[in-house]
């Protein structure tokens, strides 16, 4: 977005404000803005009110108990599959293989 002009501009930042969903230069325009505007705060309140509901807006529903086992499995598994690609990464960047660890000179 272009670089707010009118107070339009501003109201409809209002909304993407409260949601967090503002580029860093409109967040910035906008609260420069908010600081002297009754009008825009009000909006952005009943905004934060509105975005706040959302988060209760929906029925709580609970996981199957696979889910629980399947997550914690494939977590256990992630660390070790990244380091193991970061040090074959590692090994390629300075022509060493895996099985020769930084720091040690080529056989
Ligand atoms: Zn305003």
């Amino acid at each position: 977005m272009d670089a707010p002009v009118n107070h339009s501009d501003y109201e409809e930042l209002a909304a993407g404000f409260a949601l967090c969903a503002l580029e860093p230069d409109e967040e910035q325009a906008f609260q420069r803005h908010l600081e002297g505007c009754p009008a825009c705060k009000a909006s952005m309140r009943e905004f934060e009110e509105v975005t706040a509901s959302l988060a209760f807006a929906t029925p709580v529903v609970e996981p199957p108990a696979s889910l629980r086992a399947a997550v914690a499995r494939t977590t256990r598994r992630l660390p070790r599959a990244a380091s193991r690609r970061r040090a074959r990464t590692r090994a390629r960047r300075h022509g060493r293989t895996a099985l020769h660890p930084a720091g040690r000179p080529r056989p």
